[in-house]
C-alpha cells in the first residue's frame, strides 16, 4: 500500500500525471490514493521528488487483540 504523507506534500500534482488509474485523489485539499484504484505500480512514489509518498505493509502493522 502507498501513502502520501500530507505534511510534506506540496501539492505539486506530479503524483498525478504518473498515475495511470487515477488513482491519486484530492479529498479537503489534500492529495490521497484511493485504495480501490490504485494497482500499487509504485510510480506516484518515484514521481514524488519530495519524498511524501511511501510504502507500508498493512500486514506488517500488529493486529490489536480483540
Ligand atoms: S502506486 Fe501506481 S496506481 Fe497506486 S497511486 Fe501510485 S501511481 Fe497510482
Ligand atoms: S508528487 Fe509528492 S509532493 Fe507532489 S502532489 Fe504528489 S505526493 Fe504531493
Amino acid at each position: 500500500m502507498f501513502f502520501i504523507d500530507t505534511d510534506t506534500c506540496t501539492a505539486c500534482d506530479c503524483c498525478i500525471d504518473a498515475c495511470p488509474c487515477d488513482a491519486i485523489i484530492i479529498v479537503d485539499g489534500q492529495h490521497t490514493i484511493d485504495p480501490e484504484l490504485c494497482v500499487e505500480c509504485g510510480a506516484c512514489y518515484d514521481a514524488c521528488e519530495f519524498g511524501s509518498i511511501f510504502e507500508s505493509d498493512l500486514e506488517s502493522i500488529p493486529k490489536q487483540d480483540v
